[in-house]
């Protein structure tokens, strides 16, 4: 594939190795926030037998609508004293292996299509051939999913009412009411 043989090729002439600092998991809760969609809950809740609202806070940009209807469009992972609430004290991610696709590409994404770059103190670490492929097909699938969300969400929002008086949260699996 065209595009993953290109991606990766970028990757590679970029450099990355993670230094596992815990940077991009920790820090101002704006900067660090990761954004998960409902699959992403779903399987970290079965890896760790954790609840629903102690793994995800509502997306914190409200959009007021008239009478007192107040509604956004994602979920985020909790933080706590600006740490991710999965990065243990040695720094590790006490997810890793379900851990959300913002976490899986970090410090790529792509932004209509093109690979956008955070700062990191990885980058322009050693990277074999092989494991910047292997970010290129995991951006490319994150690319995939994150616009299937979008779309369905779009459409239940079209679709839905939102009762007067209400905070809710919509995502692919429908119109979640919250309080606060
Ligand atoms: S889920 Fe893991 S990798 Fe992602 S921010 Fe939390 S600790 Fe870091």
């Amino acid at each position: 594939m065209q595009r993953v043989s290109d991606l990766a090729g970028a990757i590679k002439e970029i450099g990355f190795a993670c230094t596992g600092c815990g940077g991009c998991c920790t820090g101002d809760e704006e900067q660090s926030r990761v954004i998960i969609s409902p699959d992403e809950i779903g399987e970290i809740l079965e890896a760790t037998a954790m609840g629903r609202n102690d793994i995800a806070a509502p997306y914190p940009e409200f959009i007021d609508a008239n009478d007192g209807r107040r509604f956004t469009f994602a979920w985020c992972l909790r933080m706590k004293d600006e740490r991710c609430i999965f990065l243990s004290p040695d720094k590790r991610c006490s997810i890793y292996q379900v851990r959300p696709w913002i976490c899986r590409t970090y410090p790529f994404m792509l932004e209509g299509g093109e690979l956008v770059i955070s700062d990191c103190p990885g980058l322009g670490g050693d990277i074999t051939e092989a494991d910047a492929r292997s970010l290129a097909t995991a951006l490319l699938k994150r690319e995939e999913a994150e616009e299937r969300e979008e779309q369905v969400i779009r459409k239940i929002f079209s679709e839905s009412s939102i009762p007067a008086g209400e905070t809710v949260v919509f995502d692919s699996q429908g119109m979640w009411s919250i309080h606060g």
